[in-house]
């Protein structure tokens, strides 16, 4: 059944009212749009722990920096309401930008610890103020019970992690593993932006963490083996923005012997700029 599409605050909560009358749960998808498998997964994991599934689309103008993509970043609204349909989602939350920011829209979430951990956000300065602050308020409109996010995004599901408990926002965000294709090369909207080429070249990405991890899992200090790494993905002609190993759940730089690490890449291959991770 196509699921309803609702663009407005006051819509959303007649709905989840509605559901919360009835003692059902509902777990809530952000997504900026342009889905692929890998939302579709987060769809129905959502569906695996509470009884109604929201998705929302919005290509959150606030997570943009001036010299990024955001008029060009892909739309296809009928395309997505199709999957969603087909994942079995309940309700689409897809708001013009003058709903989610009204004249004189003046507040913005702002983060220390894993949104400072020198990683997207030394790229990216104004990125996780913005996705705070639009998730923060997703989790508000919504009132959902879970929040579904994506591992292939790490850093923001650190953030957004820490961001609910630090501001009491009853709801509990559920990371869900990186869905690939088949030769391991993560699944994004902005995979669509390789050309043909490129994209047999950009499992690279994974290949190279996945060595890594070997090495480290082998007893090689993880920055020689994520320098190694980075060497061999710009002989390959990536640009590399970082390949590093962090804490798993505070992204800081590793201080003690054994804690869980996970390896967190960017590069820029061609004009698309690519990121992945994987545990160690
Ligand atoms: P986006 O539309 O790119 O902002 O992504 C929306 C959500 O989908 C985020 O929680 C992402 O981490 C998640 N996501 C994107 N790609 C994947 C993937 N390949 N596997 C799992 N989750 C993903």
């Amino acid at each position: 059944m196509k699921p309803k599409i609702v663009r407005t605050v006051a819509a959303l909560r007649r709905e989840t009212r509605a559901w919360r009358s009835s003692k059902l749960t509902c777990a809530v998808v952000p997504t900026m749009g342009a889905l692929h498998e890998g939302h579709l997964t987060l769809v129905r994991e959502g569906l695996a722990r509470a009884d109604r599934c929201i998705a929302t689309i919005f290509v959150n103008p606030k997570q943009f920096g001036a010299s990024e993509d955001l008029s060009r970043y892909p739309r296809d609204e009928d395309a997505d309401v199709r999957q969603l349909a087909k994942a079995g989602c309940n309700l689409i939350f897809a708001p013009p930008p003058e709903e989610m920011y009204g004249d004189g829209f003046s507040t913005t979430v702002s983060l220390e610890g894993p949104a400072k951990a020198g990683l997207e956000d030394r790229f990216r300065p104004q990125f996780f103020d913005g996705v705070a602050t639009v998730v923060a308020k997703l989790f508000i409109q919504s009132g959902a019970d879970y929040a579904m996010f994506g591992e292939k995004d790490y850093q923001q599901l650190m953030v957004v992690t820490r961001m609910a408990r630090d501001l009491d926002i009853p709801i509990e965000v559920v990371g869900i593993p990186t869905v690939r294709e088949e030769d391991g090369l993560a699944m994004s909207s902005r995979n669509r932006y390789l050309s043909p080429a490129e994209r047999k070249h950009a499992t690279a990405i994974y290949g190279a963490l996945t060595l890594a991890a070997e090495k480290i899992r082998a007893g090689i200090d993880p920055q020689t083996a994520t320098r190694s790494a980075t060497l061999a993905l710009t002989t390959q002609g990536f640009k590399v923005d970082y390949v590093t190993a962090r804490n798993a759940t505070t992204l800081a730089v590793p201080a003690v012997r054994g804690e869980p690490l996970r390896l967190i890449a960017a590069a820029w291959l061609g004009k698309t700029r690519l990121i992945d991770n994987i545990p160690v």
